[in-house]
C-alpha cells in the first residue's frame, strides 16, 4: 500500500512532517508522497523520519492552479534538488499567499469579526504554512461556525464575503517547470473541477499533451463507482491512475494516512509506473 497525497504542518495539515512518516509506517505504507501545498519545506524531516522506518519518502507538492474556469490542484512528485524554475515558481506562490492573507484578515476585520492576522498565524506553523483551513479553525474557536466546513461555507468559499483569490499557475507550466527539476505532475482530485464528462475528458487531454503524467483517480474521498470512472478516464489519455488520501490531520476529519475512509488501498504498482515516467 502507498499515499501519494498527504499533508503535513508545512502547510495546512495538523501533524508535523515526521508524524506523517510514522503514520504510514503504522498504517502499513511502503510508500508515500507528502504534497504539501506551495511548499518543499516539509521534505527533509519526512524523509529523515521515513528512512528510519525503512518506507519510501516521494519528494512532492501540491501546486493551486487556475485551469479551466477553476481551482485545479497539481501534484507534482519525484521534485529533484534545492532550486530551480519549480522552486521559484512555489517560493512565488508562497509570497502571494502572505499577502493574500493578510488581505483576508483585514477584510474579516472590515466584516466585524473579531480575529487578526497574528492570531491566524499562531494557528499555524509560520506565517508561508498559513491557509484558509486555520483560518477556519479560528472561526470555529470563536463560535462564528460550527465546523471548518461550515466556516467556508459562510466566510471563506469562493463568493463568500471574506474571500480572497490568491496567485495560481497554469497547470502546462507547472508541468514544463516540474520536468527541469526531473519530477512528474498528476491532476489531483479531477471531480474538483465539476465539469461535465465530457469537457473533463477534454480538459484531461490538454494536460496529457501538456506533459502530464497521473490523474488521481483513487482518492480517498471518491466513490468506488467514481474511482472507477476516473481509472478508465486516466487509461484513455495514457496517464497513470494515482491515488491518495489527502490527510490534513484533525483539519479535514474522517480520513486516515494511507487507508483514508477505510476503504483506501493504493497499489504499490502506481509508484512504479508514475516513477517510469520521470523525464
Ligand atoms: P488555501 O490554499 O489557503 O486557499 O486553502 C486551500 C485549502 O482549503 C485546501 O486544503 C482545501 O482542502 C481547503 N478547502 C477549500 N474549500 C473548502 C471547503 N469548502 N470546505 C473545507 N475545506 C476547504
Ligand atoms: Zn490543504
Ligand atoms: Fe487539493
Ligand atoms: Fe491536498
Amino acid at each position: 500500500m502507498i499515499d501519494l497525497h498527504l499533508h503535513s504542518s508545512a502547510s495546512d495539515g495538523t501533524d508535523p512532517p515526521a508524524v506523517i512518516a510514522e503514520l504510514a509506517e503504522a498504517a502499513g505504507c511502503r510508500a508515500i508522497a507528502l504534497t504539501d501545498h506551495d511548499t518543499l519545506a516539509g521534505l527533509p524531516a519526512a524523509a529523515a523520519r521515513a528512512a528510519e522506518l525503512g518506507i519510501e519518502l516521494v519528494r512532492g507538492c501540491e501546486v493551486s492552479c487556475a485551469f479551466s474556469g477553476a481551482t485545479t490542484h497539481v501534484l507534482v512528485y519525484f521534485v529533484e534538488g534545492e532550486e530551480g524554475p519549480l522552486h521559484d515558481e512555489l517560493a512565488r506562490l508562497r509570497q502571494d499567499r502572505v499577502a493574500r492573507n493578510r488581505v483576508l484578515a483585514a477584510r474579516l476585520a472590515e466584516l466585524g469579526v473579531p480575529l487578526t492576522y497574528d492570531e491566524a498565524v499562531a494557528q499555524a506553523a509560520g506565517e508561508e504554512s498559513l491557509g484558509r483551513p486555520h483560518f477556519a479553525t479560528l472561526l470555529v474557536a470563536k463560535g462564528l461556525a460550527t465546523s471548518v466546513a461550515d466556516a467556508f461555507d459562510r466566510w471563506l468559499a469562493p463568493g463568500r464575503p471574506a474571500y480572497v483569490p490568491k496567485a495560481r499557475v497554469h497547470p502546462a507550466e507547472v508541468a514544463a517547470k516540474a520536468r527541469a527539476s526531473g519530477a512528474v505532475c498528476a491532476l489531483a482530485h479531477p471531480l474538483t473541477l465539476e465539469l461535465a464528462e465530457d469537457d473533463l475528458d477534454r480538459a484531461v487531454g490538454q494536460l496529457a499533451e501538456a506533459g502530464f503524467a497521473g490523474l488521481e483517480a483513487y482518492y480517498a474521498s471518491y466513490s468506488p463507482a467514481e474511482r472507477a470512472a476516473l481509472a478508465d478516464l486516466a487509461a484513455r489519455h495514457d496517464l497513470v491512475a494515482t491515488g491518495g488520501s489527502d490527510y490534513h490531520g484533525t483539519i479535514k476529519p474522517g480520513l486516515a494516512v494511507g487507508t483514508g475512509r477505510g476503504d483506501l488501498a493504493v497499489d504499490d504498482q502506481v509508484l512504479e509506473r508514475l516513477a517510469a515516467r520521470r523525464p
